[in-house]
């Protein structure tokens, strides 16, 4: 028996999320596959509808950094659930590899929970994840027999059948199979996730995805459709990095879509700069209701220290042709980071303001890709401080988000 957990990152600051772990479901099915008995735990989640704010997850912080020190009474919890299902072999994945910048995590909730387990008597524990990839100090962490650097792979199989210890590469994520939902645990988790690629070659400074997938993979689009109706769902997520990057491809989407008479509507994400009127035509009228473009800021100084390689005339042609062609609108902001002052946060939430999106999420600059992300979060008042941006910008920022129809199209808004 094999479990797969997913760590706990939003239920350690009194929350939740009960978004199918993507990366961990990919695993799952390359072992359905072969037959494995197995388990996917996604220990965020409660099955709750009812979520706080993002404000009240920032007010909880103190509440985080106890868990990520080792003082929560969860890892506890769980290390019982996880004993009573008899593994042999425990994964535990913490943030997710393909949707980094959708799922998130800590390493430390990941690896304190490891080490419970170990205490518990668990047999082997392997790491997993964007964090045991990216960095070095989990390799000799003694709460893990082993680290599962890079993946989801099809390799994963011969690792839970052999008895391998220490770092195992699983290699390149390659999207050519249907992730597996059947065996979640609670069942019937948010299921709209749904990738058409996996990787970015852009290399903003703050973005996970730069470093975890440098390149860009593209899964068969009729395999891509495959996936979609799998879910059986009205409404999807489509969560590659940049769906608007080929628009030759695009169209090819859009064209089977409509020979195979599929019916759904969908929320994507973009940089501003591959959004063209030909662009927005095919994605009106594959059923985009929205897309999430990475603003950032809107200030050049501010672009420049993101290495963003956008600029605000940029931002404003896409919000031109996204409300020429009537698709939603769902901002991207970034509160610090090198060139941040309260003067460019306060000249991106006025350009905010005046173009009235239909969301607006907003992130601290979180993960110190060179150093350690102990208590990183994208609510993190550390982090304003850090950057030394007045925290009154987070609250006002957020009151910009509308309830509009469109944050309703599905919950990984954020
Ligand atoms: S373009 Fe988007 S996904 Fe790519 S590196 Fe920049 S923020 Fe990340």
């Amino acid at each position: 028996m094999v479990v797969l957990v997913n760590a706990p990152m939003f239920r350690l600051c009194g929350s939740h999320n009960d978004r199918a772990p993507l990366s961990l479901c990919y695993m799952s099915r390359y072992l359905k596959k072969a037959g494995i008995d197995h388990t996917v735990l996604n220990a965020d989640a409660t099955r709750t509808k009812t979520y706080w704010k993002w404000e009240r997850l920032y007010e909880n912080f103190q509440m985080f950094k106890d868990a990520v020190d080792g003082n929560s009474s969860l890892y506890y919890e769980l290390a019982e659930q996880i004993v009573d299902l008899k593994p042999d072999t425990v994964i535990v994945g913490s943030g997710d590899i393909i949707l980094s910048y959708v799922c998130l995590g800590n390493p430390y909730s990941g690896a304190n929970l490891a080490s419970v387990l170990k205490k518990a008597g668990i047999k082997r524990v392997l790491g997993f994840g964007q964090y045991v990839t990216m960095w070095e100090k989990w390799k000799s962490y003694k709460g893990y027999d082993g680290i599962l650097i890079n993946g989801p792979s099809e390799k994963i199989v011969d690792v839970v059948c052999g008895d391998n210890k220490g770092v195992i590469d699983l290699g390149r994520f390659e999207p050519n199979v249907i992730p597996n939902f059947d065996d979640l645990v609670p069942s019937n988790q948010t299921s709209d996730v749904v990738i058409s690629s996996v990787g970015c070659k852009f290399r903003c400074e703050f973005c996970l995805a730069r470093k975890l997938m440098p390149d860009m993979k593209f899964a068969n689009v009729d395999l891509f459709l495959d996936d979609v109706e799998s879910r059986n769902k009205k409404k999807i997520f489509i969560g590659d990095t940049i769906f608007t990057i080929d628009k030759n491809r695009l169209m090819e989407i859009c064209r089977r879509k409509e020979e195979r008479k599929m019916n759904f509507e969908f929320v994507c994400e973009s940089r501003v700069d591959t959004l063209t009127d030909e662009v927005c035509v095919t994605l009106k009228k594959m059923g985009c209701v929205a897309v999430k473009i990475g603003v950032e800021s809107v200030s050049q100084v501010a672009l420049e220290g993101m290495g963003k390689k956008t600029d605000r005339e940029k931002c404003n042609t896409a919000v031109v042709l996204l409300k020429k062609h009537g698709i939603g609108i769902i901002v991207y902001a970034m509160l610090g980071g090198p060139g941040c002052t309260n003067e460019t946060v306060e000249e991106t939430y006025n350009w905010i303001k005046s173009i009235e999106p239909d969301w607006v999420v907003v992130s601290v600059w979180s993960d110190d890709l060179g150093s350690d992300p102990k208590y990183d979060a994208h609510f993190n008042p550390t982090g304003l401080k850090k950057w030394d941006v007045d925290e009154s910008w987070f609250f006002k920022m957020l009151e910009l988000r509308k309830n509009s129809d469109v944050s309703k199209v599905s919950n990984l808004i954020g």
